[in-house]
């Protein structure tokens, strides 16, 4: 099956053309409003619950990167795409028994939020022989909510990030964080760049900023992110996962 003749890939491909160009041009409109250069903006497309054909679509399309957020359906699907030019970004909680496994297709890892899991992944990707981006997941939730959705409170990410920076096998990329659930994102995301800015003190190269999803990619944008998260906007809507 080549896509061109086939056509529901046809229309799949015109239809996720026409959500990327959308998404770009939201993208392109926010740095303007910033007084930012769209260089310096990450485009990631979340693909979860979207199969391996929507990966290949949108690298013929030009994306490369991709995120998933779990890794029975993101392992199989990387290896599908194993011919394709793409960084995988795996932004889901990740389970220490699931640390070996994620360091065998993932090159980024977004969710780094506590040390244990910063010296699994370690060892996975010394006996990978494999080096992982790590971002520390920065919790924006009030503490009462903090532990549900992940992340490290920001008073522990210099430490985390420390042992991070220390470890054999992975390299310390910057923070991530998901804007608190119904709350306006702008104080959060303030927030995080107030984080993010003082890691950069310590570790100047760790410029990453991943935030902003498609409800709030200006926002994010607005506050400096580098690294747009985009599953929705792009691919359009999710079916309720049932486990
Ligand atoms: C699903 C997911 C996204 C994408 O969310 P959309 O609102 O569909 O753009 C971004 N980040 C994480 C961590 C996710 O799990």
């Amino acid at each position: 099956m080549t896509g061109e003749t086939d056509p529901a890939a046809g229309r799949r491909r015109a239809e996720l053309a026409e959500s990327l160009a959308a998404v770009r041009a939201r993208i392109a409109a926010a740095c303007a409003a910033a007084g930012r250069d769209e260089s310096e903006i990450t485009l990631i497309a979340v693909t979860k619950t979207f199969p391996a054909s929507d990966v290949r679509l949108l690298a013929g399309l030009g994306l490369t990167e991709v995120g998933e957020n779990r890794d029975q359906e993101a392992r199989p699907k990387a290896a599908e795409c194993a011919d394709l030019p793409l960084t995988w970004h795996f932004v889901g909680r990740v389970q220490t028994n699931k640390a070996r496994a994620v360091a065998g297709y993932a090159d980024v890892v977004h969710s780094v939020d506590r040390p244990r899991l910063a010296a699994a992944l370690s060892g996975a990707a010394v006996r990978a022989g494999r080096t992982l981006r790590c971002l520390v997941q920065v919790s924006l939730d009030a503490e009462e909510v903090r532990g549900e959705r992940g992340g490290a409170a920001p008073g522990d990410v210099p430490e985390l990030a420390d042992a991070i920076a220390g470890a054999p096998g992975l390299r310390l990329g910057g923070v991530m964080a998901v804007a608190p659930l119904g709350a306006d994102p702008m104080p959060a995301f303030a927030r995080l760049a107030e984080v993010a800015e003082r890691l950069r003190r310590n570790h100047p190269d760790a410029r990453i900023v991943s935030a902003g999803m498609s409800g709030d990619l200006e926002q994010a944008i607005a506050c400096g992110a580098t690294h747009l998260r985009i599953g929705t906007a792009l691919l359009g809507g999710r079916r309720a996962i049932v486990r």
